[in-house]
């Protein structure tokens, strides 16, 4: 895929040092994205990252930043604004789970997941909208051209229910009505506003599952498709949606999941 409109734009990716975020910025990257590798706390696998895509003959920098952190998030759009002059794509990814049942849930469990999957997403949607409505003002763009993209990173379960993580399921239901909204109310700004919701993906947030065969057996049943997808699965989506290519596309859901969210448990008990 070539997507050469691509070549040059500026793409904030966040949690971009493992698995899904990874895999987007490296293929942005390859697509000649000039791409900001994010990183909360591992500062070795972001420098790992971004090497790998030096290496490929890909620019990008490095930024530390917790994206539940107001003044963070204002620092990685300023840091890519000091490397690059602006920004034309955002990747809403960081997202995290702190599982527990209902009944044993913490305050300090529910706060935490809410707080990096849906208000770091919040955060980081108003800082790229802010800057795509500046930097519009700053270089009138030609009339109808879309000023600024953004992929928020959902999951299936923004519309599955997921008992024993209500904090994760609510976040990424907050998620899908944020984009919704966002892009209701951004579209005739020029901004589109897309989301990614993933199926079961092979990362690290769900290492525990896919490392044992068993529970691997498990969530096949689960999957129509009958394979866990891949970080590139999601990342190839993310390419189509931060280009011109999905032009006419707004406030769309793409559920990438091998079918999970057509009710397996119905094909053979309906
Ligand atoms: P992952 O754990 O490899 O990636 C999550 C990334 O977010 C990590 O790099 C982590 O460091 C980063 N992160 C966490 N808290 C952060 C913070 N406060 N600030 C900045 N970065 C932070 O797992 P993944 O599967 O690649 O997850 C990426 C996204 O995809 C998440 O939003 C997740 O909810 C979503 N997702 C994943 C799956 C799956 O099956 N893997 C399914 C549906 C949705």
């Amino acid at each position: 895929m070539s997507y050469s409109d691509l070549k040059n734009k500026v793409a904030i990716i966040t949690g971009s040092s493992s698995g899904i975020g990874q895999a987007c910025v490296e293929y942005l990257g390859s697509l000649g994205a000039k791409v900001v590798v994010n990183y909360a706390r591992s500062e070795e696998e972001g420098q790992a990252t971004l090497e790998k895509i030096q290496k490929a003959g890909g620019t990008g920098i490095l930024v530390q930043a917790d994206v539940s952190n107001e003044a963070d998030v204002q620092r990685l759009f300023s840091e890519t604004v000091e490397a690059f002059g602006r920004v034309d794509i955002l990747v809403s990814n960081a997202g995290m789970q702190k599982d527990s049942s209902f009944l044993d849930m913490s305050l300090d469990e529910w706060n935490k997941v809410i707080g990096v999957n849906l208000t770091g997403q919040f955060l980081c949607t108003r800082e790229a909208a802010r800057l795509f409505v500046k930097q519009a003002k700053n270089t009138p763009p030609s009339e109808d051209a879309c000023i600024g993209k953004m992929i928020l990173m959902s999951s299936v379960h923004d519309v599955i229910p997921w008992a024993g993580h209500v904090n994760y399921a609510a976040s990424k239901g907050g998620v899908l009505m944020l984009m919704k909204t966002l892009s209701q109310e951004l579209a005739p700004m020029k901004i589109r506003v897309n989301a990614v919701s993933p199926g079961a993906i092979k990362t690290a947030i769900n290492e525990e599952v896919w490392s044992d065969s068993e529970k691997s057996q498990e969530l096949l049943k689960l999957i129509p498709y009958k394979r866990i997808g891949t970080a590139l699965d999601i990342a190839k989506a993310v390419a189509w949606l931060s280009s011109d290519d999905s032009d006419y596309v707004n406030g769309a859901t793409i559920y990438i999941d091998g079918g999970m969210t057509l009710y397996p448990g119905f094909a053979d008990n309906g």
